[in-house]
Order: C-alpha cells, then sequence, then structure tokens
C-alpha cells in the first residue's frame, strides 16, 4: 500500500474566497498519528475568522475544519487503544510534543508546541484529516452519530470553565446562544446550577428554555440585567462582540467569576471596582485538554447531551457558512460527507 494519501479538500484560495474542491497529498503518516475519515464535520466561528485571516496566520490554500467526527482510516506504528475502524472525533489542536513540561503536567492547552488544526495545516473540511493519537479521541454510542464534532471545539469552548469553577449549587449565566452557548446551557443544567440565558435574539427564548435555562433575558434589558445583581456565580460570555462589560461584572456574586469564552477582538474596558470590593475576577480558555475532553464526551454521554444542529452536505459548503454569518443556524452547522 502506498504511504501517500490523495485528499479531497474544499479550501479557500484567499482570505475571505469562497470554498472550492481542491486536492492535495499526505506524505508518510508519522508513527502517533492517526489518519481520520471524515464523516461530518461541524462548523466553528473560528473557521470564519481563518478564512478571512482575522488572526494574521493563516496559510492559504486554506482548508478550515476542527469539529472533525469520523472512523480511523489507518494508524502509526506507536499508535495504541485504538483499531481501524472506531468512530472518533478531534478538534481545535492536532499535535502536542509529550514532552513539554506543560504537557507532561496535563495542560496541553497551555503547550506552546501546540499546533492547531487549521494554523499552517489542513483541517476537516476534507474527507481525510490526520491527527497526532492525543488529541484523537473515541466517541460512544451514548452520542448520536453526526453529532458529536461540534463537542470537539465549541463543546470544550465551555465545558473548561463549567469544570473548573462551576458548582452544582452555583448560579450560571451564558450570554450568546449560539453553537458554544447552547453547549453551556446543557453542561450547566446537567451539572445541576441555576442557569440563566442572555441572548440578543427573541426568537431563541423558547430553545434556550428547552435546553435547560431556569431564565431567559433578551437584548440585555437593564432592568433585567440590574434585578440580577451580584447573583451569578460564573457568567460565560460566548459571543466576539462586545457587551456592557460593567452592566455584566455587575450581576456577578462576590468572588463571582467572568469568563470568557468567546473571541472579541476589540480591546475590553470595565471599572476596577467593579472587581476590587467584591473580589470578583475575569478569565479566559480556549478548549479542553484531552483528559477533560475524555471527561466532557463521557458527561455528554451519560446524561444525553448532543449538539443541536443543522445538517448540510459537504457540496453546500459556501451555503452553511452564509447561513452561519446571517445568524440563522440552530445551533451548529455541521457538513456531511455523504456516501
Ligand atoms: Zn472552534
Amino acid at each position: 500500500m502506498s504511504d501517500s494519501t490523495t485528499v479531497n479538500a474544499w479550501a479557500a484560495m484567499e482570505p475571505g474566497g469562497r470554498f472550492e474542491p481542491y486536492q492535495f497529498e499526505f506524505g508518510p503518516l508519522g508513527d502517533d498519528e492517526v489518519e481520520i475519515e471524515v464523516t461530518h464535520c461541524g462548523i466553528c466561528h473560528s473557521d470564519h475568522n481563518m478564512r478571512n485571516d482575522d488572526w494574521g496566520m493563516t496559510v492559504f490554500p486554506f482548508v478550515g475544519g476542527h469539529e472533525v467526527e469520523g472512523r480511523v482510516a489507518r494508524l502509526g506504528a506507536s499508535v495504541t487503544g485504538l483499531a481501524v475502524g472506531d468512530r472518533v472525533g478531534a478538534g481545535w489542536f492536532s499535535h502536542t510534543d509529550p514532552d513539554c513540561p506543560r504537557a507532561q503536567a496535563g495542560d496541553h492547552t497551555l503547550s506552546p508546541t501546540s499546533r492547531g488544526m487549521i494554523v499552517g495545516r489542513h483541517g476537516g473540511f476534507a474527507d481525510r484529516v490526520r491527527v497526532q493519537s492525543t488529541w484523537t479521541f473515541p466517541i460512544s454510542d451514548a452520542i448520536p452519530v453526526g453529532e458529536a464534532g461540534p463537542l470537539f471545539c465549541g463543546g470544550a469552548a465551555v465545558w473548561t470553565p463549567i469544570q473548573n469553577s462551576a458548582k452544582p449549587t452555583g448560579r450560571v449565566g451564558v450570554v450568546g446562544i449560539g453553537g458554544l452557548g447552547h453547549l453551556a446551557l446543557k453542561f450547566a443544567k446537567s451539572w445541576g446550577c441555576h442557569v440563566v440565558a442572555f441572548t440578543s435574539t427573541a426568537s431563541k427564548r423558547e430553545a434556550a428554555l428547552a435546553m435547560g435555562a431556569h431564565e431567559v433575558v433578551v437584548g440585555s434589558d437593564p432592568e433585567e440585567i440590574v434585578a440580577r445583581a451580584g447573583t451569578l456565580d460564573l457568567l460565560i460570555t460566548t459571543m466576539d462582540q462586545s457587551i456592557d462589560w460593567d452592566a455584566h461584572i455587575g450581576m456577578l456574586a462576590p468572588r463571582g467569576r467572568l469568563h470568557l469564552a468567546g473571541a472579541v477582538m476589540e480591546p475590553i474596558s470595565f471599572g476596577a471596582f467593579g472587581l476590587i470590593m467584591t473580589e470578583r475576577s475575569i478569565s479566559g480558555s480556549s478548549v479542553a485538554s484531552p483528559s477533560n475532553t475524555r471527561a466532557m464526551l463521557d458527561f455528554a454521554g451519560r446524561h444525553g447531551i448532543a449538539p443541536t444542529t443543522e445538517h448540510f452536505p459537504i457540496t453546500s459548503i459556501n451555503e452553511a457558512f452564509d447561513r452561519l454569518l446571517a445568524g440563522e443556524v440552530r445551533h451548529r452547522a455541521i457538513l456531511d460527507f455523504g456516501g
């Protein structure tokens, strides 16, 4: 068998470009790598940012896709614990140097050696993707086929603050009920928390309640925000635009935490006294370490949590992005590779 693989992908050839069919060759498979036959791939807002080179680190032709679900097609020589045909997934990171001290401490997401799936390499908008076994995760039958992909970036992004900072007795707010936020509602509800959803879209109210919110605040209504002053132990923001930061910090309880999961690009400003007198804090995180990703998958399977999705054939990738950018997707788009 030849060691190389011809990959059928969809690539943007320039910043902001439409995705078009694109073929490339994989070279030899690394000893620690898994080649995944992609069956489904979620679309994350980061795929849009990367396609536009918003973060100045995109290499073109750009093959996005980092919410991968598929089957093991080939295994590197040193990979154990997986078999060809196993159902697996992968997310934002693809490789980490196992000798990095951060990785040895379990903090793979903090390792400077960790490589992004779609940063200078090709991701899951393709029929094959290669990922280090460390970042390749078995998917149990408890998660419906075709629905797992968004857990690996959007899910992992909101899982980390809940696992690290939410208590079952706590009150958790989620700002933005999109791809990340809707999973935060589901996780926080099953975690045992009292959950408050904040959305700018009135039509998402019923869905937010159905997904686990005990209360829904629409449109940053100042009266509703003032009424919740000092009540939230954890407030997770998932959108990429600024909000009234002081007003939202004001909803935090003493020692409450505002956690940024969404990549707001503009500078954020807030008053220091919103933190000082109440010992509140502001934090951020990207996704989840491999062990925490596995914990998330266990938790999701145990509680019947899966993303709420809309599916598109891979040939409709541009239409899917258009719908995503119009704010019309409820709540995560997934590309299906079919046959
Ligand atoms: Zn993502």
